[in-house]
């Protein structure tokens, strides 16, 4: 990277941050296993545990593969010793996906964040009460949407958030969506989407079908609006944002958007070695945040060289930690896999 001009003076962080409860147990639970099974082969994990590129290939290194298709599982087989565990994501995972790890003698480790579980429970639910299901996402190929969909696709249609229809097809706009029942219709969401253009789009479902649902505890996670807010508490002080994240991260991702939004100059990285001097062209303050899946110590890199480049930069933070942690998945039995219980 070329030098910088020198000319930042404040750096604020925001809190929170970062890793969740969901993404610290995952990870947590992928090191503790490969560790133990590491006499039996390789851990395998269905699909990237977060969405995060250091963690992957951190994990890959203490020997854990992951896999997209679980045909791969038996390519894999070929080739190295595997443990005969699975893991599932944070983020999820469809049923059939389920059923066909049981079909193939898998032991299974369930990873999903409980708060995407708990949208999967309300999908069945609601599904089986008879209602139609409009899900809000910003992807049908995102994990989590399809893990949803997945609990209930012949009563689910998606729908785009309302400042983002026409990005994927796939997704329905919700001024013109159409169910078989408006009387029976019930809005579920995937959990790390922006807290206002979902808030605004309920809105107009609601205007669209009087008689709508709308669980109590909405799905939106209390991660994802925690750091949405962060961000919105930073934004009037600084010239511009950097938002760590993968762009596979749909909460990095929304961060990202509403920097934009909210200073007009706001730039994705991976690592500090992403930085280009050019954004920060006559800036005297800097925002920085990380998506939930994104490491700490990538944020604190990132803190270094902006300091190194800018001697005297005052790093200012504040807001609070969140203290939340959830239990540490166990192996299921193969009844629990089948129904996905
Ligand atoms: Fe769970 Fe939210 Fe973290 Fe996703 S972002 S893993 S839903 S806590």
């Amino acid at each position: 990277m070329a030098p910088m001009d020198g000319g930042l003076e404040r750096l604020y962080l925001a809190r929170p941050r970062g890793f969740c409860a969901g993404v610290v147990m995952a990870i947590e639970a992928v090191e503790r296993w490969a560790e133990v099974l590491k006499e039996e082969g390789d851990l395998v994990v269905y699909h990237e545990i977060v969405h995060n590129r250091s963690v992957v290939e951190r994990l890959r290194a203490k020997g854990v593969r992951f896999v997209e298709d679980l045909a791969e599982v038996e390519r894999l087989r070929q080739e190295r010793k595997l443990a005969g565990t699975l893991v599932f994501s944070a983020h999820g995972h469809p049923p059939q996906v389920r059923r066909q790890a049981a079909a193939m003698g898998l032991n299974v480790l369930d990873a999903t964040c409980p708060l995407v579980t708990k949208v999967h429970t309300e999908a069945r639910r609601y599904a089986q009460e008879g209602y139609w299901i409009l899900l809000i996402g910003d992807s049908a190929d995102h994990q989590e949407v399809k893990g949803t969909f997945g609990e209930a696709p012949e009563r689910t249609i998606l729908v785009a958030v309302h400042t983002h229809v026409g990005k994927d097809p796939r997704l329905t706009d919700p001024h013109t969506v159409e169910v078989p029942d408006p009387e029976r219709v019930v809005v579920l969401t995937q959990t790390t989407l922006s807290v206002d253009d979902t808030l605004a789009t309920i809105e107009i479902l609601k205007r669209r079908f009087p008689k709508l649902v709308v669980p109590k505890r909405k799905d939106l996670c209390y991660a994802t609006q925690n750091r949405q807010e962060a961000v919105k508490r930073i934004a009037p002080h600084v010239d511009v944002f950097l938002v760590l994240t993968s762009p596979h991260s749909s909460n990095g991702m929304r961060l990202l958007e509403l920097a934009q939004s909210l200073t007009g100059r706001a730039y994705r990285l991976e690592t500090a070695q992403d930085l280009k001097e050019e954004w920060l062209w006559g800036a005297k303050s800097v925002g920085v945040t990380s998506a939930a899946s994104t490491p700490e110590d990538l944020v604190q890199e990132l803190v270094a060289l902006l300091k190194a480049k800018n001697p005297g930069l005052e790093v200012l933070e504040e807001g609070e930690w969140e203290e939340i942690a959830f239990r540490e998945p166990r192996p299921l039995s193969p009844g629990e896999v089948l129904s996905g219980a």
